[in-house]
């Protein structure tokens, strides 16, 4: 029998077999529908159908937690935005008809964010459920979604977080979506869940309701009908997930060379969680979480509140909090910048400090009064540093607010070559693949259809890695790192191999890293990684890498 599999691109490791269930499709304004009779009657029932879509986000918001909490809370706000209100109403009583009003307002609201791209172009799903919502109120119909009989792979063209918050997750075996990016809520939720997931896989919606499907989120793949042995395949590898997520031994190599297994996190709820999973400590900190989504910038006490409960999460150990990383795929709308054709590489991430130096002031005066006693060793890192200046300017700041250990991430080109100079005016230097690949292989981040070039495991990309890892070790300084990549327990070795001296990511992806690793020496790591400098491309590249990898791990994991 000839397997049908799609591909897409994959968020974690995760494996999972099971039917497919399809989320109920949106409402659409009726065909031929009429202007209303009494236009002022049919906009205030317009007004109220949004005002109860944001009533029940709201209540579902102080039900959930950590991002899906969030991303509700701010889809409220969407619901009840008084400018698209107004736009609503005028919208009637110049005559449109009701549906159709709503359904064109949103999407004039969906333009504007569609043109500023990244971040915000992704939250027009979240905009549309509101629509979606608000249409099925007016129309009398039961709103988008999905009831779960039994555990499913969900399948959806997009997933927005009202959709998620929905469902009954305690059933939902997988997610797959057509669209979504790696950075969009599908893809957030699904990571903090530690759900499988593929997204950007087109077509699948058209999968027969209660088809069995294998998830493959490492390999990016959805296989429908999959067939006894692939099914097996499945069960072993969740099986031999979950005896390792029970193993709390810190990261070393076999032979003792201790690596850090430490998280990323963007919130106390994940922190919590990753402690939970057995992460050494924290080596990234995305504390721009709590500054997307806000119309203003969050006060300097509660950004002291919310970084003291990630420090309580992991006392004793180590928290790496990195500073404002705003701009290109993190808009801030209390930090916008004039227009830039390239925001990716406009005024993003440390660069800030040129517009807006007291957003960068308040923060590290409200890192340091949360890690006062807190217990955790805080230490704090800069994004998208570029020059020996900006780090030099960097470590200046973070001292004069009281904080003791300073690095900055190598993510664009220059400060790879530069990692030497860098080392002499920083702790430690952390490494950000993610952009590292992305600036490299000049290929956006937010575009799957180059996945080829922006891979970590391009050569020129670890090429950039060795650089910095053998200044670091020249220094005698720590080097991290916490891009995506660091997920990878193949590419984990090489890193080690390189000369890494900590790995930062999901706290799913800890146990299978902390395996791998274990089962080999710091001799086989150096030779994992000098198999890859030869390769012509990403793909021959790993290729090279798996073939040195033990037996047992590559079993184990499914790799
Ligand atoms: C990176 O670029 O690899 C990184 C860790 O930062 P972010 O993904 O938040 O840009
Ligand atoms: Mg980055």
């Amino acid at each position: 029998m000839t397997l049908t599999v799609s591909r897409g691109l994959g968020i974690g490791r995760g494996v999972a077999v099971g039917p497919v269930a399809i989320m109920r499709p949106a409402p659409v304004p009726p065909a031929g529908e009429a202007p209303a009779e009494m236009p002022e009657a049919a906009a205030r029932e317009a007004t109220a159908a949004f005002v109860a879509v944001a009533d029940d986000l709201r209540r579902r918001c102080a039900t959930s937690s950590g991002a899906l909490a969030d991303v509700l809370g701010a889809t409220a706000l969407m619901a009840e935005d008084a400018a698209l209100l107004d736009d609503v109403e005028r919208r009637i009583l110049v005559g449109a008809p009701t549906c159709s009003a709503v359904d064109e307002a949103v999407e004039a609201v969906g333009a504007v964010f569609s043109s500023a791209g990244g971040y915000l172009a992704e939250r027009v799903t979240d905009l549309r459920s509101v629509k979606d919502r608000v249409l099925a109120r007016l129309l009398g119909c039961p709103e988008p979604g999905l009831t779960l009989s039994e555990p499913s792979v969900v399948v959806a063209v997009d997933l927005s977080p009202a959709d998620t918050a929905a469902l009954d997750l305690d059933s939902v075996l997988a997610i797959v979506t057509e669209v979504g990016g790696p950075t969009g809520h599908t893809a957030i939720i699904a990571g903090q869940l530690g759900l499988p997931c593929v997204v950007q896989v087109p077509g699948v919606t058209t999968l027969p309701v209660g088809t069995t499907v294998v998830v493959d989120a490492g390999a990016g793949t959805v296989t429908a009908d999959p067939g006894a042995e692939l099914v097996a395949w499945v069960a072993r590898r969740r099986a031999a997930a979950e005896a390792l997520a029970g193993d709390r031994a810190p990261g070393a190599t076999r032979d003792g060379h201790r690596i850090a297994l430490v998280a990323n996190v963007g919130t106390p709820e994940d922190a919590l969680r990753a402690s939970a999973a057995g992460a050494e400590g924290v080596g990234l900190f995305r504390t721009e979480v709590l500054f997307l989504d806000r119309r203003t910038a969050p006060t300097a006490r509660e950004q002291e509140s919310v970084y003291r409960k990630v420090f309580d999460a992991f006392a004793g150990r180590k928290v790496v909090v990195r500073t404002l990383d705003a701009g290109a795929d993190k808009p801030l709308a209390f930090a916008q910048q004039a227009t830039e054709e390239n925001p990716a590489l406009g005024v993003r991430g440390y660069r800030l400090v040129r517009t807006l130096p007291e957003l960068m002031a308040t923060q590290l005066g409200a890192v340091a009064r949360a890690a006062e006693g807190s217990g955790a060793e805080v230490a704090v890192m800069a994004p998208m540093v570029a020059t020996v200046v900006e780090a030099n300017d960097f470590t200046a700041r973070a001292r004069a607010a009281g904080l003791r250990t300073v690095g900055v991430m190598v993510e664009v080109p220059a400060a790879a070559l530069q990692a030497e100079r860098l080392l002499e005016a920083v702790d430690f230097v952390s490494l950000g693949t993610n952009d590292l690949a992305q600036y490299t292989m000049a290929t956006d981040r937010l575009r799957g259809e180059l996945g080829d070039l922006l891979d970590p495991w391009q050569p020129a990309v670890l090429q950039l890695v060795a650089a910095t890892a053998s200044a670091a070790r020249a220094a005698g300084k720590p080097v991290g790192v916490c891009g995506e990549s660091a997920a990878d327990p193949v590419m984990g070795l090489v890193l080690v191999g390189l000369g890494v001296t900590s790995l930062s990511m999901a706290p799913a992806a800890l146990a299978a890293v902390r395996f791998a690793l274990r089962s080999h020496s710091l001799a086989q790591c150096r030779a994992i990684a000098a198999a890859t400098t030869a390769a012509p491309d990403a793909a021959s590249s790993r290729q090279a890498a798996l073939a040195l990898v033990a037996d047992d791990v590559r079993h184990t994991l499914g790799l």
